[in-house]
Formats: C-alpha cells, sequence, structure tokens
C-alpha cells in the first residue's frame, strides 16, 4: 500500500494548531477606513495599513473609475509586451519626483518589487548583510538571489561592521538590505549610520519604504527624506498599497538602476503591468501626498496622543517606536490571542502577531489620520480593562 503523500498536510496543521499558530481570514465589509464592519458589528479599525485615510477618498475612486473607462479593466500584458501605459510613465514620474531620484519603477507589488530587485542586484558570488527583523520579501529576495546571506542583529551598526569586517572581502558585490520602517515593531533603521558604513565597505544599500512612505519626511518622501539621506545613491523600494491606498510595488533610484532592472528583474519582465486602476490611484495618491502635508501632520499627531495615554497605564509594554505602528508587548502567543479577542469584544480592531511572524507576541496597532480621538480613547479604555483583569487574576 502507497501512503497517501498529501497526508502530511493535516498533521502539520495541527502542530500549527497545538503552537496557536494557526492563521484564518477575516471578512471586513464595507468600505474601509477608521470604522469598519466585523462579524456583523461596527469595530474601529487599528489594523489598517492605510495610515493617510486615502483607500476611501473620493478622488482616488474616482482616478480609478476613470482610467477603468478608458483602458479597461486589465493591463493585458508584461510591460515590455503590451502591458505598458501612459499612466505607468506617469505614475513613475511621480514617485521620482516624490523621491528626488532620477527615475523610478512600477511593479505589480511590493513583494515583487522585492524579490526582483535583490535577485538582479546580487547572486551567487556576492554578499547580502540583512538585518534580522527585515520583511518577508527581503528575506525571500535574499534567497532567490542565491547571494551569501548574513543577518546582523537588529539595527545593530557594530554587529553589521563585525560582520561586513569578516565577509565582504570574500565577495564581489555587497547589497546591505532593511526595512525602514520595521513594520511588526514601528521602530526605524538606523539609516545614515548604514550609508556611511555602505560607503566604507563598498557596499550598495537597499532601504524598504513601505511603511515610511507617505508617511515620514516633510513632503512625505519616507525615512530617506526623515533622515535627511535624499539624494544618497540609495535603491528605495516601496509599496502603493499602504500609505497610498492602491495595489502595486516600486523601486525609486538612479536611471542606470531602473533601466538595468527594466532588463534584469524577472518578476517586473514576466508578470502582467499593474492594472490602470491601480496604477491611476496610486499616482492621485502621490500628489495629495505631497499637496496635503495636513494628513501626515494628522496621523503624526494621533500617534503622539496615544502614546501620551497610554504612558498613563504603566502595565502596558509599549515596543519602541517612531511611527504609526505601535505594538504592545503579550507574554505569549496563547496571550496574544486572548487580548485580541477581547479587544474585538469591546469593539477594537488590532490584531495579535504571533510568531513566526515576530520573535515575540504583541498586539499590533495600526494608527490612522482618519482616526478620531474618541477612538484612541476608546483603545486605550479597552487595554486597561483588559489588564486590569489579568493582573487580578495573578495577585
Ligand atoms: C507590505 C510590505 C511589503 C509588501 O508590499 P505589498 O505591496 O503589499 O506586496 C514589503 N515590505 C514591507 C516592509 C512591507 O511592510
Amino acid at each position: 500500500m502507497l501512503s497517501d503523500p498529501y497526508a502530511w498536510l493535516e498533521q502539520s496543521l495541527a502542530t500549527i494548531h497545538q503552537a496557536d499558530w494557526y492563521r484564518s481570514v477575516q471578512t471586513l465589509h464595507g468600505r474601509s477606513g477608521a470604522i469598519v464592519q466585523l462579524d456583523g458589528r461596527e469595530v474601529i479599525n487599528f489594523a489598517s495599513n492605510d495610515y493617510l485615510g486615502l483607500t476611501g477618498d473620493e478622488r482616488l475612486i474616482q482616478a480609478a473609475i476613470a482610467a477603468t473607462k478608458e483602458y479597461g479593466t486589465g493591463s493585458t500584458g508584461s510591460r515590455l509586451l503590451t502591458g505598458h501605459r501612459q499612466l505607468h510613465q506617469q505614475l513613475e514620474r511621480a514617485i521620482a519626483s516624490l523621491k528626488q531620484t532620477e527615475d523610478a519603477l512600477v511593479f505589480s507589488s511590493g513583494y515583487l518589487a522585492n524579490i526582483g530587485t535583490i535577485a538582479a542586484l546580487v547572486g551567487k558570488r556576492d554578499l547580502i548583510l540583512a538585518d534580522q527583523y527585515n520583511h518577508s520579501s527581503l528575506k525571500n529576495g535574499a534567497i532567490l538571489s542565491g547571494s551569501v546571506i548574513v543577518n546582523y542583529a537588529h539595527s545593530d551598526i557594530e554587529d553589521l561592521k563585525i560582520q561586513l569586517t569578516q565577509h565582504r572581502q570574500h565577495h564581489r558585490r555587497c547589497l546591505i538590505v532593511t526595512d525602514s520602517v520595521f513594520s511588526m515593531d514601528g521602530d526605524l533603521c538606523p539609516l545614515p549610520e548604514i550609508v556611511a558604513i555602505a560607503e566604507h565597505f563598498s557596499c550598495m544599500v537597499l532601504v524598504d519604504e513601505a511603511h515610511a512612505t507617505g508617511v515620514l519626511g516633510a513632503n512625505g518622501a519616507g525615512c530617506v527624506e526623515h533622515f535627511g539621506c535624499t539624494g544618497q545613491t540609495l535603491i528605495q523600494v516601496g509599496t502603493l498599497s499602504k500609505a497610498l491606498g492602491s495595489l502595486g510595488g516600486y523601486v525609486a533610484g538612479s536611471s542606470v538602476l531602473i533601466d538595468f532592472l527594466r532588463n534584469r528583474a524577472p518578476s517586473w519582465i514576466y508578470t502582467t503591468g499593474l492594472s490602470p486602476a491601480d496604477t491611476a490611484a496610486a499616482l492621485e495618491a502621490v500628489q495629495i501626498v505631497q499637496q496635503e502635508p495636513e494628513r501626515r501632520a494628522k496621523v503624526n499627531n494621533n500617534v503622539d496622543t496615544l502614546k501620551h495615554l497610554m504612558q498613563r497605564l504603566p502595565q502596558l509594554k509599549l515596543l519602541p517606536s517612531e511611527s504609526p505602528i505601535l505594538c504592545v508587548k503579550q507574554a505569549s502567543a496563547t496571550d496574544a490571542l486572548t487580548t485580541g479577542e477581547k479587544l474585538k469584544a469591546a469593539g477594537i480592531f488590532a490584531p495579535a502577531i504571533r510568531p513566526p511572524t515576530v520573535p515575540t507576541s504583541r498586539i499590533r496597532i495600526s494608527v490612522m489620520a482618519t482616526h478620531e480621538l474618541s477612538h484612541l480613547h476608546q483603545l486605550v479604555l479597552a487595554l486597561e480593562a483588559i489588564a486590569q483583569h489579568k493582573s487580578r487574576l495573578y495577585f
């Protein structure tokens, strides 16, 4: 008798359940915003990447409708064949202008931008130095490239220096890869120090601005602008799906870099061009980011208010953050799940993030420009009630 070659799937799922690592989808209804419909009731949404509230913005919606009417729903082919429209070029120019780079290239997602770019830039003879907390797309891009990968301790410049001293000389090219805002923690990478060390060791730097674009920097250009690194030869990647409220990814940098990627990044060459609707919505969003700094001020103001409110609750352990991502530490995956469920019961949607996504369990809170003061108060009250209940159980 041959054994069922798929039987392992169920066993594997059982193991995932046992560790409290099991995940499943939840359906949200209606237009996304600060309040969403979840399980048949309204909850305050602290789980969205829509930092500026642009996903529901009438101008993005109208831009997407107009582009769909003009060009149809799909782009019908890869960019090098039939999938390129003037809209793509306009969006790439707009991104380059926002980022103050010579050029930019739009991918169908941020994930594809990362894996395609990393795999195009380095190979077997090369070295990748990666922050241990990098996003999955950066990690998988590194693996796909076939390079030697050395992880350095999270945001630890000393460790980066030690690793470079030990490994750099044995490799042809070297690429330092890091999130700018760490997606599951909310802290920032020490970009100026990374840039300085990269220069010293002759390394390229790829920085993932997914959670920073539209949010950080005086003009919303991201962490690079925030740290005054605009104009440095960097490889900036990011997504159109977070603060920009659409879908897709991009790389911004020198024209020679972009020209090279158009010829060498398989996840750009061999995939269908971004849809007209997504492209037009993102283009509108980039313009709004530049024209309406008050949205950025509002989200950052909300972050300050929430941090201030939370300081009154010493029982809440807030992880270090300099972005709209705030994380409340939880003792275990089970604890995180329980807190998440209790928050939901209190009308708050803030997800439990557990291993293997992160090393330690937490509740992850994303603050948006569209949150009102009352939303922040309700979140803090709910967290306080849950924390008090827990301490009563212990003492
Ligand atoms: C979300 C995210 C991505 C992926 O972007 P998508 O456009 O959603 O594929 C890449 N890097 C980081 C750091 C992210 O948070």
